[in-house]
């Protein structure tokens, strides 16, 4: 309880003088100043002493504490009965001090005071005096003061002290909350309720803010709510300290501040976390009590499967996890062009099962990739932290890259092929039907067969049967008369199986009764036989519908006509040239993109005329365009349009991503396998079997003439009339006039200009020559002289290395001296397809085909024996790169290399078989030249 004293009053005066201020002696026989009044003897005292003006202040409720004395009425000797033995004590409230303005009736009564003890004893100036004390309370006060008045009736009294004070709640801090000093309410049973203040650093715990309650008696009572330290501070006594360096409080509903956990660090005091320390994060969702943690390490031990188009990755989990337990696995996947060398992601086509990020095993399976495309695929390890931190995101990458990807460049994949959609219904009978289907739109390989799966529509278990048929067209006996069937066709490649294509509704015809033409075997065989003579009149006098035939555009007397029946006139505006990519003999070829209304953009090669072009120039660019724009087929340049009508002149043709076949064969040497290859010579022969059905001489065909895009997808390329061949630097004058390339171009065509398919047959074996030596020079470096005499006299290209028979037999068949005996387009694919569809039939044992010695050969064999260097003996095959690989294991000399086996020419870290094999053979040979030259074998 506290006490407030408003004003000790002085007794100033009274209304009437009869109060008297005496000094006298208190009960310890203290000094004491009193007012006194004793008119007992007299009757109707009327006896008035007041205070001073007292201000009231905050108070509202003030305690009047009297100290006086009273005389025992009976104790005085002979008093009347007018004496009392009372007093009456008054006050009056007033804004202001107003003097003696105020009557006695204008008083109020606070009470009548008695004495609890009264005296009788001794005289009055010198006797010990007994003390009562009366506490009186008056209230609730509205005015700014008041006075108090005692009011004398005829009593004995002497007034030794007049105590007024009011009780308030003293200032105090109760749960950190600091409570205002406060003065009590006006009622005794008022408690005031009052809000904390939260100490310093400290905050009002939710929904509980602190409050107490000050009572009428000045104690505080009933506290409710409290304060807590803010995060970063901790309660000390009544205050809130910060955490220490090194100590983290993260909530104020913490009570104390903790160590900062593992990899954080803080050198601050109050600190609410702990910062981590470089190269350790927090992901979002982690408290602040957690320890910093880091991205994971790469995967390990990574494993991978390949198989057609589908690639299997697997591995074993980071050493070091990051010190998190939510690692995951996401796969990186990109394809990697060829020239110039970029990898783009792979794009939303690719499958990953189960997914492509968020893994939680270890391992994946991609599907859906292209063939003939490189793919590096990366495998990070994330946990939480990973996306927070990116030099550690770039540092997984390049050590991924190093250690962790699993880069199969240079392998390539194949694809299945797309599906097969457009089937027609040739012929439906009774109990047959039969259907004919376009090659679908990206076979991505060699089609070997399709499969016609088959059932009807009605049964309700869908048992399906299937059958299987070489070429574009089936027909699938044993149905039943009136039955609904179900057809789809899927195509099968190197690649395995495409996906079926839309189903395809057919009804048998009803069963005849009697005479059906399937009952009467007489009947058949007259249909048959008209049918017969009338397809074959059809064949002989018809062309077949839908094989349409090259037109010359030299036939049109207006060129421009020929351009635009052929080529689609393009708005210049819808083309973007991006950058130089060679030289044409009219201008530059540049790369860029097309973008026709409504349509995707596209990569596009554009030739440009350039400027100061004579018509005839105009004439001859523009006709590479008027027959290009004459072919649509997979293995064919697609023209995609021409710029006549503006400058420069343009023709704008689908961009093939790794140029001509010719340098990107030479690039990749060694890179392939004969699948691959083979698959290569397919498309090139498919693409000549449409352009000879066109009846189209090509004149020209060679690797440098075939364009590779970069899905491995060869094209047939470089058309034009007379000029094509003037602006090959292959070409040369014959004899016979008119320029000629003669390593490709078949005899009749060198000596009499004798250009049909089947020249172009003879040119297509030399391509073939060329793709299975990887752009070797054909005949090397003999002069077109001698190479006119050396096929004049019979001889013929060897196998390049590595060759398979059956494929050097086929180039053997096209360098046929009679053009009749030359295979056509159509069974070379034939050919090829039952490769493809057999690989047994191109294995080649190793150095089972290597070149044959003959006399030509030898001349153009390097004589291995008179290098005297190994460097100089692996420039001259082409191998140069790999001089430090044999410098550093030790063959100095060709003796010792000589002896190396298969075995010791991997040991160098020679990894590309193809590599292996050509360095293999050329040891080979030059033990063979030794044993020549000095009469003694080599030691292996
Ligand atoms: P050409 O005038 O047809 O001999 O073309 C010159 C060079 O341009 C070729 O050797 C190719 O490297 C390049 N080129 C031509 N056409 C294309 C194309 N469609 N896509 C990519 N490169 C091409």
């Amino acid at each position: 309880m506290c006490l407030s004293v408003l004003q000790i009053p002085t007794i100033i005066g009274t209304a009437h003088i009869i109060w008297e201020e005496i000094s006298g002696l208190d009960e310890n026989y203290t000094p004491i100043r009193t007012y006194q009044v004793c008119q007992v003897m007299e009757p109707n005292q009327n006896n008035w002493l007041r205070t001073n003006w007292i201000e009231k202040g905050d108070a509202q409720r003030i305690f009047v504490e009297l100290k006086f004395t009273l005389r025992d009425c009976n104790s005085l000797p002979g008093v009347v009965g007018s004496c009392k033995e009372t007093f009456n004590l008054y006050y009056q409230e007033t804004d202001l001090e107003v003097g003696r303005n105020i009557r006695e009736s204008q008083y109020v009564k606070i009470d009548t005071i008695a004495a609890d003890e009264s005296f009788t004893q001794g005289d009055l100036g010198e006797r010990k005096m007994k003390l009562n004390t009366e506490v009186r309370i008056i209230g609730p006060l509205s005015r700014r003061g008041f006075y108090l008045a005692f009011q004398d009736v005829g009593a004995c009294i002497a007034l030794v002290s007049v105590k007024v004070y009011y009780k308030k709640c003293w200032s105090i801090i109760e749960n950190l909350a600091t409570f205002p000093d406060t003065v009590t309410g006006s009622e005794f049973s008022s408690l005031v309720e009052v809000e904390g203040t939260c100490v310093s650093d400290a905050e009002e715990e939710a929904d509980n803010s602190p409050k107490m309650h000050c009572s009428a008696e000045g104690e505080w009572l009933v506290p409710i709510g409290k304060c807590i330290c803010k995060a970063g501070f901790h309660q000390k006594g009544d205050a809130c300290e910060p955490c220490g360096r090194g100590f983290y409080k993260s909530s104020s509903q913490d009570l104390q501040c903790s160590r900062c956990p593992a990899h954080s660090y803080n050198d601050r005091e109050g600190s609410w976390r702990c910062d981590c320390e470089d190269g350790y994060y927090r992901a979002l969702s982690d408290p602040p009590s957690v320890a910093c943690t880091r991205p994971p390490s790469a995967p390990q031990n990574m494993l991978y499967n390949i198989n057609h188009t589908t690639v299997s990755l697997e591995w074993t989990p980071p050493a070091d996890t990051g010190g998190r337990n939510d690692v995951t696995y996401r796969i990186i996947c990109r394809r990697c062009t060829w020239e110039p060398e970029e990898c783009f992601p792979c794009g939303s086509n690719v499958g990953y099962s189960p997914q492509q990020s968020g893994l939680t095993d270890t391992y994946v399976t991609i599907t859906d990739l292209l063939a003939h495309a490189n793919y590096t695929f990366e495998v990070e390890a994330v946990n939480g932290v990973s996306d927070l931190s990116r030099t550690q995101r770039l540092f997984a990458a390049v050590s991924i890259a190093t250690s962790q990807a699993v880069s199969i460049f240079p392998v390539f994949f194949l694809s299945a092929p797309s599906q097969v959609s457009e089937v027609i219904k040739e012929r439906v009978q009774q109990h047959s039907v039969q259907l004919s289907w376009q090659e679908p739109e990206q076979p991505n390989g060699v089609i070997t067969e399709y499969e016609i799966k088959y059932y009807e529509k009605d049964q309700k278990d869908r048992i399906y049967s299937t059958v299987k048929s070489k070429s574009t067209s089936a027909t699938v006996n044993n149905l039943k008369p009136s039955t609904a069937y179900i057809f789809q066709i899927r195509a099968f490649t190197a690649a395995g199986y495409g996906t079926f294509g839309p189903r395809v509704e057919v009804t048998t015809k009803e069963e005849s009764t009697g005479s059906g033409d399937e009952q009467n075997p007489v009947i058949i065989i007259a249909v048959v036989a008209v049918a017969g003579t009338i397809i074959l009149v059809f064949m002989v006098f018809v062309k077949f519908p839908g094989t349409k035939t090259y037109i010359d555009p030299e036939t049109y007397e207006d060129p421009n006509r020929a351009v635009h029946q052929f080529a689609k006139e393009l708005d210049a505006s819808c083309i973007k040239i991006e950058r130089v990519i060679g030289a044409g003999e009219f201008g530059e070829v540049c790369s860029g993109r097309l973008k026709l209304p409504g349509k995707r953009d596209v990569s596009v090669a554009i030739k440009t005329l350039k400027v100061g072009y004579t018509e005839k120039q105009r004439r001859d660019f523009l006709c590479e365009a008027s027959i290009m724009g004459q072919f649509d087929h997979p293995n064919v340049v697609h023209l995609e349009g021409v710029v006549t009508r503006g400058k420069p002149v343009m023709i704008v043709i689908e961009y093939m991503e790794n140029g001509s076949l010719d340098a990107f064969l030479r690039k990749h040497d060694g890179q392939f396998t004969v699948i691959q290859l083979v698959g290569m010579l397919r498309g090139i022969a498919a693409g000549m079997r449409y352009l000879s059905d066109m009846g189209y001489v090509h004149r020209d065909l060679a690797a440098r003439n075939i364009l590779v895009n970069s899905n491995l997808v060869c094209k047939v390329s470089d058309f034009g009339l007379s000029r094509v061949i003037d602006d090959d630097p292959e070409a040369v004058y014959t004899t016979t006039g008119g320029k000629i390339p003669v390593r490709w171009t078949a005899m009749e065509a060198i000596q009499y200009r004798k250009f049909t398919s089947a020249s172009d047959v003879w040119s297509y074996g030399i391509v073939m020559w060329e793709v299975m030596s990887y752009g070797e020079r054909p005949y090397w470096d003999m002069s077109n002289q001698d190479v006119i005499k050396a096929i004049e006299e019979g001889y013929r290209l060897p196998a390049p290395m590595d060759c398979p028979p059956g494929l050097h037999q086929l180039m053997l068949d096209c360098w046929q001296k009679d053009r009749a005996d030359r295979p056509k387009f159509d069974q070379i694919v034939g050919i090829l397809d039952k490769m493809i569809r057999n690989p047994n039939t191109l294995k080649t044992p190793m150095g089972t085909c290597t070149r044959p010695i003959s006399p030509l050969l030898d001349q153009n064999t390097p004589d291995f024996t008179s290098f005297r260097m190994v460097s100089e003996w692996l420039e001259a095959i082409k191998m140069e790169r790999y001089i430090d690989n044999f410098t550093a294991a030790g063959y100095s000399s060709l003796e010792s290399v000589a002896r190396m086996t298969i075995e010791d020419v991997m040991s160098l870290g020679i990894s590309l078989v193809g590599h292996q094999k050509k360095i293999m053979s050329s040891i080979q040979t030059m033990r063979a030249q030794m044993l020549h030259l000095h009469g003694t074998g080599v030691q292996v």
